[in-house]
């Protein structure tokens, strides 16, 4: 089930053309964290960070949100202060996703990858020269060799596998991964999606897939990822997880699947996708 344009309320554009007096929706960053106000899930909508008495880092111009100007903004509290609107404060994105509208949520997304590429492209990575925001798109460009820079974004695969009416599911090794999730993946250089699906599983717990299908794709802003969803069918071979990066595999019966990776992620739709399908199999029995 492919999306639909994910925005309802957003316009995108690279250039203000509206008048400065205008009030602006603000999403700004500290580090990771985001400002809205955590019971409502509203965002800061002023003139200009001044009425918050503070001076961003750097500001970057979204677009139009429910007709009002946006921006992304970063700013530093350990080096300026800043007037927090009362009942908000700076969040983790991730958790204010049951909160926020989906349109901020999916807007804020956005926002922290560009001011994150703005940030860690400020000099031609060729030459060293500053560069400049080009006006035409999200770019910058060396204005020394004419080096051009897009926003970083770095697909990856991820990967329903079914066999005999179950699910694969693997436990990562590491960091924040340790529940069991799906098999995914960064896609590499030379290779298709399709490949780097078939190369992933083959790396992570040895088996073989066919019938390759997309099933949707999601921007994971955490920290530049496209996530680009797939459903496969067994083909051969016996799980034998690498021991480095997946600690441990398993297919799972439908009604004995493991805790759930959240909704906010194209792994629980593929999980639901999953459920839908084969369910049936299951009551059948
Ligand atoms: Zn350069």
């Amino acid at each position: 089930m492919p999306r639909e344009s994910i925005y309802k309320q957003y316009i995108p554009e690279n250039r203000p053309n509206h008048e400065n007096d205008e009030k602006s929706y603000w999403f700004i960053f500290n580090s990771s964290k985001m400002l809205a106000n955590v019971e409502t899930g509203q965002i800061p909508l002023v003139k200009d960070l001044n009425e918050l008495n503070t001076t961003p880092l750097r500001k970057v111009y979204l677009g139009k949100f429910m007709g009002q100007p946006c921006y992304a903004a970063e700013v530093d509290t350990e080096v300026e202060s800043i007037n927090i609107p009362e009942g908000m404060a700076f969040k983790d994105l991730r958790t204010l996703y049951t909160i926020l509208d989906e349109d901020v949520y999916l807007l804020a997304g956005r926002a922290v990858q560009i001011i994150n590429w703005d940030k860690n492209h400020q000099f031609c990575g060729k030459c060293g020269t500053l560069t400049e925001t080009m006006d035409e798109e999200m770019a910058k460009i060396c204005p020394e060799c004419g080096f051009i820079s897009f926003t970083r974004i770095s697909p990856a695969v991820i990967t329903a596998i079914v066999k005999e009416g179950k699910l694969l599911m693997a436990k990562h090794n590491y960091g924040q991964y340790r529940r069991y999730g799906l098999i995914a993946g960064f896609v590499e250089a030379g290779e298709t999606l399709e490949e780097a699906v078939e190369r992933e599983i083959m790396e992570e717990v040895g088996i073989k897939v066919k019938n390759i299908e997309y099933f949707g794709s999601q921007s994971w802003p955490y920290p530049h990822s496209l996530m680009i969803g797939f459903t496969a069918e067994y083909e051969s071979g016996e799980i034998e997880v690498d021991g480095k990066e997946i600690a441990h595999a398993k297919w799972f019966e439908f009604d004995d699947l493991p805790e759930m990776p959240s909704r906010i992620s194209i792994a629980g739709e593929l999980i639901d996708w999953y459920k839908e399908n084969y369910s049936e199999d299951i009551s059948q029995k």
